[in-house]
């Protein structure tokens, strides 16, 4: 990488990680099909002096990082100002196949999507090491905050469980995406998805949001219409009041991780009812009329 400017730099690490993800044999859901985990990728960028930031500690909670505060605790050595770091934002979009697979459930989770919950997100993580070492290996410091170790769940008085920092919470400031009814983050390839982040010392424009409100995509908010995740979820944890954690919690620890156990060996925390055969499952859902858009079959 010859040029050291914000556009070139963004360019680069995006090229990257589509390229990574479309191409690497370990996405892969590992079953005799040999079908991949995830589609190509989203990548989006923020500033780490970006207002939301503060915005999300002082709404969550005192244990919720900054990007700065992440990476200091990452180098010591090296305090760095808010506005020399960005965050890498990425969403790995679940596959057509895995979400048809998906739809058809209607109390336990299928088995390509356990797989993707857990080969999948074993690939999220390489993936996180990986974007960390290509920035190393162009001398930029950098650090995967679910790979570091003082990354941990808390109590949030006013959310419950919440960790010290969010992937889908980083790829909404990154313009990725807003928040539904039942939690997920909606982005332009859908609900039905996983994210990750980088947090690097290096230039970034201003990220761009397409959005004013934190949950402008979802038609329960923004038209009081929809409200098709509800009824998907199994554990009756999604209601006009929104996603209750615990239930949602409860409801994998007691059934669906111990149901995936028995099929994948591994006790997995898949469900993720509520992300399919909803209008927001593959994209941003349109209105029509004062109706939701359809959801699909
Ligand atoms: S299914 Fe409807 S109500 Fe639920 S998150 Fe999506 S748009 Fe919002
Ligand atoms: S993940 Fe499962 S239990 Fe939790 S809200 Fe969604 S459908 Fe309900």
């Amino acid at each position: 990488m010859a040029e050291n400017n914000a556009t070139d730099i963004t360019a680069w690490i995006e090229t990257k990680i589509i390229d990574f993800v479309e191409n690497s044999p370990e996405n892969s859901l590992k079953n005799d099909a040999k079908e991949p985990a995830w589609d190509s990728p989203l990548v989006g960028f923020s500033r780490g002096d970006d207002s939301l930031f503060d915005e999300l500690k002082n709404d969550i909670g005192p244990f919720y990082w900054t990007p700065a505060e992440l990476f200091n605790l990452a180098y010591p050595e090296r305090k760095v100002s808010t506005n020399e770091l960005a965050v890498i934002s990425w969403i790995l979009p679940q596959t057509l196949t895995t979400r048809k697979a998906h739809r058809r459930e209607t109390s336990h989770p299928s088995e390509n999507w356990s797989r993707s919950r857990l080969h999948g997100e074993n690939f999220n993580e390489l993936l996180r090491s990986q974007v960390v070492e290509w920035l190393h290996e162009a001398e930029i410091a950098a650090v995967a905050p679910l790979n570091m170790p003082q990354w941990e769940w808390q109590e949030s008085q006013r959310y419950g469980y919440a960790s010290n920092w969010s992937e889908r919470h980083a790829a909404y400031v990154a313009g990725l995406g807003t928040f539904g009814l039942s939690d997920g983050l909606i982005t332009p390839v859908g609900k039905a998805m996983r994210c990750g982040s980088v947090v690097a010392r290096m230039p970034t424009a201003p990220a761009k949001r397409p959005y004013t409100k934190y949950n402008a995509y979802c038609l329960f908010y923004s038209q009081g219409t929809c409200g098709k995740c509800i009824n998907r979820c199994p554990a009756e944890a999604i209601s006009d009041s929104g996603h209750d954690k615990k239930r949602c919690a409860a409801y994998i620890k007691e059934v669906t991780s111990p149901y995936v156990e028995k099929s994948l060996g591994e006790a997995v925390s898949s469900c993720g009812l509520c992300q399919v055969k909803i209008p927001c499952e593959t994209g941003i859902p349109k209105v029509s009329g004062n109706h939701a858009a359809a959801a699909p079959e």
